[in-house]
């Protein structure tokens, strides 16, 4: 086997050169395997974290109490985080305290599922203790070790396993299944951060459908606060198309809708960010009073280009006989002759030096008739044109 990180190898060569062993983990190997794209290559080695920072000459201390210090190298950071096992989470948050160890072998075994405790040296030589890639063949989940002790660790790994599961279009393995059953109470005892962030890489995964049904199968939905008994929702939530969609706020917006859950009740009890929260609450009052109606230029614009793709997917998901109407949408706004306020030649400003009138609520309502004429083709976006209009 070609070792399939090049980038890498001047980092893993000055460990090994110093005598560390070092090696390419996790998500990288996985990811490699499949054929899939890399997002971050994590590096671990048998050199602590004070070493490390000796050995590269640009280093950030990210996480020096769990081990690992990011090797800026070329322009881009790696994680190289020192061997290390793990004593229980007592707080379902951080694990307890860190022990570093000697073998890549310890490592390994304190990662959460086979496909993720994958190391391969500069040399290409794999080490897979726990069968990872013949699970990564068979597309299967499967814990390393007891997946019922493993879970108690760190209860946030049955989401992980639902979210790779959705990403990668894997199967939970047997066990696993059964174990995910069997603890899944252990997940109202993480912090709503964790599981708000695996729970969006879960819908924005290819076999989001099939991650949903799981999450109700095993029970896991019961744990989650606002959807303990949204079973059925969820479930024919999971049969439309929900592939389509793109952004965190199509996504959720979609996934609340379908359960009938309040945007701003969730916010705040899922502590989504104000941005998120702000996206979907128009995204969702828009797609109520724009659902399956045809865009025209003026509701178009009001909307904005982005927006209204994203309310032709939703469209699309909720009512499975609609058709998009994309091309037809980037038609009407390329003939647009305005598309934000910012586009009109005039401002506020101008209409109390022309109209000699005190600043106040008609400025906005005058600004809204210019924008309309403009649109409708009555008046042309120019000063002296809409000066004219104004005085007349
Ligand atoms: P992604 O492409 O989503 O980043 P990844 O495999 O890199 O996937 P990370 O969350 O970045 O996932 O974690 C990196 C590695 O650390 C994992 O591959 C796994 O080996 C280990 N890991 C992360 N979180 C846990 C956890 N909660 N329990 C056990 N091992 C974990
Ligand atoms: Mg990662």
């Amino acid at each position: 086997l070609q070792f399939p990180f090049p980038k890498v190898l001047p980092i893993l060569n000055q460990l090994n050169d110093h005598g560390y062993d070092a090696y390419v983990v996790g998500g990288a190997v996985r990811n490699a395997m499949l054929g899939l794209p890399i997002h971050d290559i994590d590096i671990t080695t048998s050199a602590t974290p004070d070493i490390v920072q000796n050995l590269f000459q640009k280093t950030v201390p990210v996480g020096i109490e769990h081990g690992t210090v990011l090797v800026i190298y070329q322009g881009e950071g790696y994680e190289v985080t020192t061997f290390r096992s793990e004593s229980e989470y007592s707080d379902f948050r951080h694990p307890n305290h860190v022990t570093f160890v000697s073998s890549i072998q310890e490592d390994l075994k304190r990662r959460d599922f086979t496909m993720n405790a994958m190391a391969i040296d500069k040399e290409g030589v794999l080490i897979d203790p726990y069968e990872g890639k013949k699970d990564c063949q068979l597309k299967q989940i499967r814990m390393v070790g007891n997946p019922l002790d493993r879970i108690h660790e760190d209860p946030l790994r049955l989401l992980r396993g639902l979210r790779f599961l959705s990403q990668l279009d894997f199967s939970l393995g047997r066990h696993e299944r059964q174990a995910f059953n069997e603890t899944s109470p252990l997940l109202s005892k993480v912090s709503i951060e964790r599981v708000s962030q695996e729970m969006t890489k879960l819908l924005h995964g290819q076999a989001v459908s099939k991650a949903l049904q799981y999450l109700v199968e095993t029970n896991c939905h019961k744990h989650l606060l606002l959807c303990e008994n949204k079973g059925e929702d969820i479930l024919s939530h999971s049969k439309r198309k929900l592939i389509v969609l793109q952004s965190d706020a199509e996504h959720w917006c979609a996934f609340l809708m379908a359960l009938q859950i309040d945007v701003q009740e969730f916010c705040s009890k899922w502590k989504m960010s104000s941005s998120l929260r702000k996206a979907m609450i128009k995204l969702k009052s828009v797609f109520q009073e724009q659902a399956q109606k045809p865009w025209d230029v003026y509701s178009l614009y009001q909307s904005g280009l982005e927006q209204a793709l994203a309310i032709e997917r939703l469209n699309y998901v909720f009512y499975s006989h609609y058709s998009m109407q994309d091309q037809r949408i980037h038609q009407l706004w390329k003939k647009m002759p305005i598309h934000h306020r910012q586009d009109v030649s005039v401002t506020g400003h101008d209409l109390i030096k022309w109209l000699n009138k005190k600043s106040g609520p008609w400025i906005a309502h005058k600004l809204e008739q210019i924008e309309k004429r403009i649109l409708s083709g009555q008046l042309i976006n120019r000063r002296e044109d809409i000066k004219q209009w104004l005085l007349q």
